[in-house]
């Protein structure tokens, strides 16, 4: 059983002076969660590491880097599956917090609950000892430049998911050489969001759903049309029909623009490897490493590849 790994950087339109550091991300994301794969690590091992990666890097909206809120704030979203269990851990509206993946792991492995928010979310990091990161060093030059140009949340989706501009949740899932599927998923949600908005990213169903009877899937696109369609398990249940990842991804995206008018993107693995990454906004970064091939892609149809050392 060969172990894959396939991460995102979110989909939306993507403009082409972020195209090149987005596909760098995301590629040096999913070396990471292979890396972890191929030293025996589980697939949640790598999928929390896959994001740690993406949650580091500014480019990307998810831990540094993340989006304002109508008050100027970053609130952080999360959620992390085990498709062995169904266990899974997330927080929402969580502030100043460098890695919300590692801490949705800590809510699923150290407490009785399925998530924590806001206060209750930094109150938890505080008593396992998860220093928090002061909001300055979070928020980057290009987020406050955008910020104060936009201060408009629905002239926000309209631009982030239809046209132009804006921004890029992160998430990952993989399969390990036992057969265990995980996925994860993190976000600063979208900019001149209320301030307690919650998206998609940490709701199970929605942002993510791992078992490992069907697969992993980690979602990215206009939050409020990501939760009414529930997207991710919309696709487990496409798959659980029989259709193959690519097929059950693309009749969900194409059932969500058709129902609700939403774009969107989704990476899926199955417990078989089999894996698609797919988007109905203009572009998603995406990359996967299968049999140590890395591949990875911006725009539609793209697939391109490189032969990783052994
Ligand atoms: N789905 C995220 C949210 O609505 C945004 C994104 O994927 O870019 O919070």
């Amino acid at each position: 059983m060969s172990a894959v790994v396939v991460v995102h950087g979110g989909a939306w339109a993507i403009p082409d002076d972020l195209a090149k550091a987005s596909v760098d991300g995301v590629k040096a994301a999913a070396c990471e969660g292979h890396s972890v794969l191929k030293r025996g690590g589980s697939a949640l091992d790598a999928v929390e590491a896959a994001v740690r990666a993406l949650e580091d890097n500014t480019v990307f909206n998810a831990g540094h880097g993340g989006t304002l809120n109508t008050e100027g704030e970053v609130e952080l979203d999360a959620i992390i599956m085990d498709g062995r269990t169904l266990g899974n851990g997330a927080v929402s509206s969580a502030k100043n917090i460098a890695h919300p993946v590692t801490l949705a792991r800590a809510v699923m492995e150290k407490t009785s609950h399925c998530m924590l928010t806001s206060r209750g979310a930094n109150q938890f990091a505080e008593s396992i000892g998860m220093a928090t990161v002061p909001t300055e060093t979070m928020v980057t030059e290009y987020e406050r430049k955008e910020w104060e140009k936009h201060k408009n949340y629905v002239t926000g989706v309209m631009e982030d998911f239809n046209a132009q501009w804006a921004h890029d949740t992160v998430g990952a899932v993989a399969v390990d050489c036992s057969g265990n599927v995980a996925c994860a998923t993190s976000t600063g949600g979208i900019r001149n969001k209320m301030v307690g908005r919650v998206g998609d990213s940490p709701i199970i169903g929605s942002g993510g759903y791992a078992d490992n009877l069907s697969g992993a899937v980690s979602c990215t696109g206009h939050g409020e049309s990501i939760l009414k369609v529930t997207l991710a398990r919309l696709i487990i249940s496409h798959i659980e029909q029989g259709k193959s990842v690519a097929d059950s991804s693309q009749l969900s995206l194409q059932y969500m623009g058709n129902r609700v008018h939403g774009a969107g993107g989704a990476i899926v693995v199955s417990p078989s490897g089999q894996w698609a990454a797919t988007f109905t906004t203009e572009r998603m970064a995406w990359a996967a490493v299968d049999h140590d091939v890395l591949w990875f892609g911006l725009d539609p149809n793209q697939r391109s590849k490189e032969q990783l050392s052994n």
